[in-house]
């Protein structure tokens, strides 16, 4: 596997495969990588002749200073997994290459999807994401790039941006993948206390129950959201938001919708735990 953190380098490697005829798939994530990134990067593998994986702890997507400097640093761990899952290319870029100006000068915003839900409770969080996405898209020019489920919201807004923007570039969501216990895997897990680790497996459980009630003929959502959110915080989280939205246009869910998307976000201790279920109102199968 090859290692770049220079822009020009990344750029001359990503000519001399185009030029060979090859196909690119991009990975964008923050590092410490766990097996849902890994699998994001078999499944590119499955799809593209080379796969890159960027690694970049974006700054503009935090919205508190604090959560930016506690995030985890594993790059050589990061690097052994990689090559083991037969990723071609790790590129780790600096903040100072990436923003040589300290911040980024120019934006990227989508409107309404950036500001809903997780963009509420995160002011600035999607506009830091969907700016950095769309810069490494144009420095590593992929044909398709891979994102998990599991940031249901941001995988919606990248697809938006790129069919906004007219990217030649088709964006993938794969399933999320998670502990035996139900529980999302997520490098913010290794925050949680033992103790909060025991009750984590909850905020799944409860949003699957929600689910349940939905597809048994249970109309009132905001009633089922209320209690769930209730439950969870008498059992120590703290609910954000437990939200039933349309999937095509992701607005607030109306009686007669049939796709639907269960979002929830909850703090537990220090983490912030995202959770989400793509479902269908007639038919017991999730999606
Ligand atoms: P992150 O490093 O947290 O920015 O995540 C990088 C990519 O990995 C994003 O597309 C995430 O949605 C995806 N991802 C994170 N956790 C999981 C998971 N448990 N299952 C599948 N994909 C995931």
């Amino acid at each position: 596997m090859i290692h770049i953190s220079d822009i020009a380098l990344l750029r001359k490697q990503i000519k001399q495969w185009k030029l060979q005829g090859k196909t690119i798939a991009l990975v964008p994530t923050m590092g410490n990588l766990h097996l849902g990134h890994i699998t994001l990067v078999k499944g590119a593998k499955e799809r593209a002749d080379k796969v890159v994986t960027s690694i970049f702890i974006n700054p503009l997507q935090f919205d508190k200073k604090k959560d930016l400097l506690a995030y985890p640093h594993t790059l050589s761990d990061d690097k052994k997994k990689l090559g083991l899952a037969s990723c071609d290319l790790v590129f780790t870029p600096s903040v100072s290459d990436i923003y040589p100006d300290g911040e980024a000068t120019t934006r990227v915003e989508v409107p309404v999807l950036g500001v809903i839900l997780e963009g509420k409770s995160r002011i600035g969080h999607f506009s830091g994401v969907s700016t950095i996405v769309n810069k490494l898209f144009n420095m590593v020019m992929p044909d398709i790039s891979i994102f998990g489920q599991k940031d249901f919201q941001q995988l919606m807004l990248v697809q938006r941006m790129v069919a906004d923007l007219n990217m030649p570039i088709e964006v993938i969501g794969l399933p999320t993948i998670r502990e035996s216990d139900g529980l999302a895997m997520s490098s913010r897990n290794g925050y949680l206390t033992e103790e909060e680790r025991s009750i984590a497996p909850l905020f799944n459980q409860q949003l699957q129950s929600i689910v349940a009630s939905i597809q048994n003929g249970n109309k009132n959502f905001k009633a089922l959201q209320l209690s769930v959110a209730k439950k969870l915080n008498d059992s120590g989280f703290k609910a954000d938001y437990i939200e039933v939205r349309r999937v095509k246009d992701f607005q607030t869910a109306s009686t007669e919708d049939i796709n639907l998307v269960l979002l929830g976000s909850v703090w537990l201790g220090k983490a912030r735990l995202l959770d989400n279920i793509v479902f269908n109102t007639f038919s017991k199968s999730k999606i």
